[in-house]
């Protein structure tokens, strides 16, 4: 059996953005899965629209998202001699002519069609008169006048478009450019492209696509056009429903892996599972199961999968994520056992990356904010005496571990006649300024004997300078 060639084509005019990234996630699978090759193209002969930021940009995103490339980025822009090569083939075939009618001639024809009750379309003036080609000249496809082309397609089964709608479309403009269906299957032939997964937006191009394919007496590849993603009030998925961009959602702290998981759930199934690792994906992915339906972006869904990757992966590789959002807040850590640590009194309560940040900055911060409402709580003068004992008691202990921790707390406890949090949270707004942190043992242990001490101390100094 030949291996499984896919491709993503981004047209660069912009980020990329969710279906685009799920096109691609879609194919990459298939690739990976089928060890063949994913191959990644530009499609950027809009010159108009296509920006090099953008090119940066989708690449940057596949890149987080772990979607690898085996050939490419091809340029379309830096391809347009081979598709001259293969119009003149298909010129010199006879399956394409030069045609001289100009944009007024054509606009009449299309009248005199739409009022004899016909498709307003060309109506192949030029098909054999054998025209040269000159500078007013531009090449038009000999499509067939009746019949139907048929596009047969994995997910939306077989799709018949009469002949009689499709007129001879034009394939390479006066100016010697090609069209973008005729650079398509060009491209797709000539990188051995077998296997085209791709939004139905799509769909309309595949038919003149497949007249191009049989005009070169080429073999089709495999089609599967799968359903748009939609937004919560059924419409297409637009800048109106939220964040559309992958890259944003890197920034609001969803792990590459969640998002994968997410995005392939958005019209691909697996019985009911909806928790998936990257590698189980590459094992189970298959074209068999891509939905016919549409389905609804849903970011509490996402939230929850982020949420649950976060709790499945080693507090280390968490770490490589999360120094991109620290240093978003201004902090420079490193991977390093603290930091480690720190993500493991966090992980069981952060949804997202952002989150779990935003709750790490208190060990990270040499000096503590104290949040007004729990200094007036918890770090009242007779806080002082308590923290004092509490200090002592850690500067005591020998093996500072969980165990001992706890027995100290039970000691003092003992000599105070005070509860648990009676102790514990004046202890907890003492390490982070607020009422809120992890359970107080594995933030204390986290943080680590002397700054726990040194926290303690400054804040027995706070309270002695309030007036
Ligand atoms: N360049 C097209 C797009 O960005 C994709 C074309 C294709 O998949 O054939 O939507």
């Amino acid at each position: 059996m030949k291996p499984i060639i896919t491709r993503f084509p981004p047209s660069p005019s912009g980020y990329l953005h969710i279906g685009g990234a799920r096109t691609a996630l879609f194919n990459w699978l298939y690739a990976k899965k089928t060890k063949g090759k994913f191959i990644l193209r530009i499609e950027d002969t809009d010159e108009a629209r296509s920006t090099e930021e953008s090119v940066t940009a989708i690449l940057q995103s596949l890149e987080w998202l772990g979607i690898d490339w085996d050939e490419g980025p091809y340029f379309q822009t830096q391809r347009y001699d081979i598709y001259n090569e293969y119009i003149e083939r298909l010129v010199a075939s006879g399956h394409a002519y030069n045609c001289s009618c100009t944009q007024d001639e054509v606009n009449a024809m299309r009248e005199e069609a739409r009022a004899n009750g016909k498709n307003p379309q060309y109506n192949g003036h030029c098909r054999n008169l054998n025209l040269p080609k000159s500078d007013n000249t531009v090449v038009r496809l000999k499509t067939p006048a009746t019949g139907v082309t048929l596009v047969e397609d994995v997910v939306k089964g077989n799709t018949a478009f009469q002949n009689a709608e499709i007129d001879d479309f034009i394939i390479q403009r006066s100016n010697g450019v090609a069209m973008y269906n005729l650079a398509v299957v060009v491209d797709d032939l000539t990188m051995n492209i077998n296997t085209i997964i791709r939004g139905d937006d799509h769909l309309v191009n595949t038919p003149k696509q497949i007249l191009i394919y049989q005009a070169l007496g080429a073999d089709l590849p495999l089609f599967g056009h799968v359903p748009m993603v939609l937004g919560a009030d059924k419409a297409r998925l637009s800048k109106r429903h939220g964040a559309m961009s992958v890259g944003e959602y890197r920034t609001m702290g969803f792990l590459a892996d969640a998002m994968i998981n997410y995005l392939v759930r958005l019209g691909w199934s697996h019985g009911d599972q909806e928790f998936f690792e990257r590698a189980d994906l590459i094992e189970k992915f298959d074209l068999e199961h891509l939905g016919r339906s549409a389905s609804m972006f849903d970011l509490d869904k996402l939230m929850a999968l982020n949420a649950k990757h976060i709790q499945k992966k080693s507090p280390k590789e968490l770490g490589e994520h999360l120094l991109f959002h620290l240093k978003n807040l201004g902090i420079e850590a490193q991977n390093d056992a603290f930091t480690q640590a720190v993500i493991k009194t966090l992980q069981p309560r952060s949804k997202t990356l952002v989150e779990m940040a935003k709750s790490a900055v208190f060990y990270y911060r040499d000096e503590v904010e104290f949040d007004e409402k729990a200094i007036n709580k918890f770090l009242k003068p007779e806080a002082a005496a308590l923290l004092t004992k509490a200090a002592n008691a850690i500067e005591s202990l020998v093996d500072y571990s969980q165990e001992p921790l706890e027995t100290m707390f039970k000691t003092l406890m003992e000599e105070t006649g005070l509860g648990f949090g009676k102790i514990a949270q004046p202890l907890r707004v003492a390490i982070t300024g607020t009422t809120v942190s992890p359970g107080i043992f594995e933030m204390l242990l986290a943080l680590g004997k002397d700054k726990t001490i040194l926290r303690i101390r400054t804040a027995v100094a706070f309270i002695q300078a309030r007036p």
